[in-house]
């Protein structure tokens, strides 16, 4: 069974062709600046050339059909033609409280998703026009639904429920609800069999330090707590988003700054984090190059930033009644092994020893704690597009 996985965002669609008899990559690609001047598609066919294809793409719809014509390319595809093509699985950002797993989509789970627009603008319409793209090129494939908040659903109430009036949470759906869900599912379960243990009997802390990170407490494989909660601001200071703030910043900085709603929407999320902090980058590579050349804001930046991941570990150790190991993943978190040493330091008292040397790795799945450590600590690159692939062959 070959599993087309799709991840629309508002002028992108990056997707993976996945032959699930031995899970391998046939192909995998990303159309950018969809809807925008110089449209263009990276197509990567496993064990060929890959091609750059420059075409105008004016919605996800001619995009999709350019990367199925790439797919199904007699030259540089991956398949003989759209029917060796059984099933998509979509990744969908919110769900809110419909879906506490993926689902087959169909009239009502396309409403259900309409009706969280409110709560990710700028997610769910880009992953819903990726869906009605495929359902017009390809009526007649199964479509599977995976998303970001449904491993967090089994938080417990007293996780989820903001200390806010209670009416909020009943009118308007305000509570926690958390993102990155496939993903923490994904190295949770990657960390037993790399500890050769039940996931049941695991107690575990995943750290997904990426663009956005969010970082999880797992107990036994389900999400019991999580730093995200309406939308992806919250939590860790991340990339360009602020992570928990005082709220009252809001009100005073849009006295202060004469910023309207948007304003002070787009100040939280696309010029804050390590970007506010350091003015250098959000690229973590960048701050970290700055701060060794003695940029004093960079190295707070990532002082910040560190300080921060060690603050949920605590909190979720305690949540826990305790961990037995700490995962690493996405693009820091895989790559920097400096911030998951610093994140580190410290930690010894409550029974985390990390090996310096076997911490050395970038990139690739390791133990990289003492052999002595009571609380292991894997690196675990994350695999989001074979997650939802999974899903996807189990639903259909
Ligand atoms: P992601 O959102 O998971 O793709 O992560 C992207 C972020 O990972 C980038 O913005 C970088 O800050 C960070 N990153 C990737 N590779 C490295 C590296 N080798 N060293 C430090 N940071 C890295």
């Amino acid at each position: 069974m070959n599993i087309l996985v799709i991840n629309c965002g508002s002028s992108s669609l990056k997707y993976q062709l996945i032959d699930m008899s031995n899970e391998e990559v046939l192909a995998k690609g990303l159309a950018e600046r969809i809807g925008i001047e110089g449209s263009i598609v990276k197509h990567q066919p496993t064990g060929k050339e890959s091609v750059v294809i420059e075409k105008p793409m004016t919605n996800h719809k001619v995009a999709l059909e350019i990367v199925i014509n790439a797919l199904t390319d007699s030259e540089h595809g991956a398949v003989k033609s759209m029917d060796e093509i059984n099933a998509v699985g979509h990744r969908v950002v919110h769900a809110g409280e419909k879906f506490s797993s993926s689902v087959v989509i169909n009239d009502e789970v396309m409403e259900a998703l309409r009706e969280c627009i409110d709560l990710a603008p700028l997610h769910n319409p880009p992953n819903i026009m990726g869906i009605e793209a495929c359902q017009e090129i390809m009526p007649n494939v199964p479509m599977v639904g995976v998303f970001d908040t449904a491993f967090h659903q089994t938080m417990p109430k007293s996780a989820y429920i903001y200390p806010l009036p209670y009416e909020l949470y009943e009118k308007y759906g305000i509570r926690r609800y958390g993102f990155h869900g496939t993903s923490h599912k994904y190295v949770s379960g990657r960390a037993a069999d790399m500890l050769g243990k039940n996931i049941e009997d695991l107690k575990i802390i995943t750290c997904h330090l990426g663009n956005g990170a969010s970082i999880s407490a797992v107990d036994g494989g389900k999400s019991v707590d999580t730093s995200m909660g309406l939308t992806p601001l919250e939590g860790l200071a991340m990339g360009t988003r602020s992570g928990d703030i005082d709220p009252a910043i809001v009100t005073f900085i849009m006295e202060k700054e004469n910023l309207d709603i948007a304003g002070v929407n787009n100040l939280l999320n696309k010029k804050s984090g390590v970007l506010g902090v350091s003015g250098v980058s959000s690229d973590f590579r960048d701050i970290e190059g700055a701060a060794e050349k003695g940029n004093e804001r960079a190295q707070l930046a990532l002082d910040v930033y560190v300080k921060r991941v060690k603050k949920y570990i605590g909190a979720y150790a305690a949540i826990l009644t305790g961990v037995d190991a700490i995962i690493f993943t996405a693009g820091l978190g895989e790559n920097s092994y400096d911030t998951r040493e610093e994140i580190c330091k410290g930690l010894e008292f409550m029974g985390i020893e990390l090996d310096v040397e076997a911490n050395k790795v970038r990139g690739k799945e390791a133990i990289v704690s003492t052999e002595n450590s009571k609380v292991k600590v894997l690196v675990v690159p994350t695999n989001e597009e074979l997650m939802i692939a999974r899903e996807t062959r189990e639903l259909v």
